[in-house]
């Protein structure tokens, strides 16, 4: 809100109330519909006001009420912006991201990137509202992925692990799509597309915090975190990425913080799930990883892509 549209302070509500019209016009057509609007606000800059007619003396109630609406309006324009400013994130880390791609990639690619991404995320997103956690959309960051942020946590490792599986699930069935859609079409493209996708999936279930594999394995013995550090590190040493050591960073912090409370109670039920469960993530986690390296064997191309 420019200070020139504020209220001057001495008049009183009406001026200014209701901002109707403000709401309807943040949703009209046009890109600076919204920025346009307060002038329009009726009577509020409507040229040289005539000669102030004698001000009635503001009632008591007017004189406290103006600054509510006023205040009121504020918020409301503000709610707009925090919602636009929301879908703006997810959209614009989402360009940014298929920019950073298609340096390397090419656009197509880099689009066909990001959206599988982005199916994997929504995977997460979905299962962890229906387990009663808020999730934030996905937000992305170029060549390190993206990530959900949970404002809240889950009851037990089996909600862990479940809404932890459901990226690499969803992100699977989306790569599968586009491996079916390739052959459907002959197009080496997607097929390509089909494999990194495949590719990027078979990663995150490595059993390492915050992977989506580590989250699994919280399911299953604390030890697999282990196997998990060791395999990165070797696979650090002979593939380097960049994002590796991210990873071992924040998995080892997240590590640290889980061994600093194993004693506790509230850590004892956390990993108290039933057997039937641990089957349910040990057995689900391997035919994943096992379809995704059968996924990942059927779009291979013996040629690079030009
Ligand atoms: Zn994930």
């Amino acid at each position: 809100m420019n200070p020139a549209e504020a209220p001057p302070p001495d008049e009183p509500g009406p001026l200014v109330w209701p901002p109707v019209s403000g709401w309807a016009g943040a949703a009209a057509p046009g890109p600076n519909a919204w920025a346009a609007l307060p002038p329009e606000t009726p009577g509020w800059t409507a040229p040289p006001q005539p000669a102030p007619p004698p001000r009635r003396p503001a009632t008591g109630l007017r004189r406290v009420l103006a600054p509510v609406f006023a205040l009121g309006a504020f918020l409301a324009k503000f709610g707009v912006v925090l919602l636009k400013l929301k879908a703006l994130i997810v959209l614009g880390s989402m360009l940014v991201s298929v920019a950073a791609y298609a340096l390397f990639y090419g656009w197509s690619f880099a689009i066909g990137l990001v959206l599988l991404i982005f199916v994997h995320e929504m995977g997460h997103v979905v299962v962890l509202r229906r387990q009663g956690i808020p999730a934030s959309a996905p937000v992305f960051l170029p060549f390190l992925g993206a990530f959900v942020k949970m404002r809240g946590t889950p009851r037990d490792a089996w909600q862990e692990a479940v809404s932890g599986l459901a990226g690499p699930v969803a992100g699977s069935i989306g790569a599968a799509g586009v491996w079916w859609y390739a052959d459907a079409t002959g197009s080496q493209f997607l097929r390509a597309l089909a494999f990194v996708g495949f590719l990027i999936n078979l990663f995150n279930l490595l059993p390492v915090l915050p992977l989506d594999g580590g989250r699994a394995a919280a399911a299953l013995h604390p030890a697999i975190w282990a196997v998990g550090l060791a395999g990165l590190i070797v696979l650090e040493v002979y593939h380097p990425s960049p994002v590796i050591p991210l990873i071992l960073v924040l998995g080892g912090l997240e590590l640290w913080r889980r061994w600093k409370s194993r004693g506790t109670e509230a850590s004892r039920r956390y990993y108290q799930i039933t057997r039937a469960q641990r089957w349910a993530i040990g057995s689900g986690y391997i035919a994943l990883a096992g379809a995704l390296v059968l996924g990942m064997h059927a779009t291979y191309l013996a040629r690079p892509l030009h």
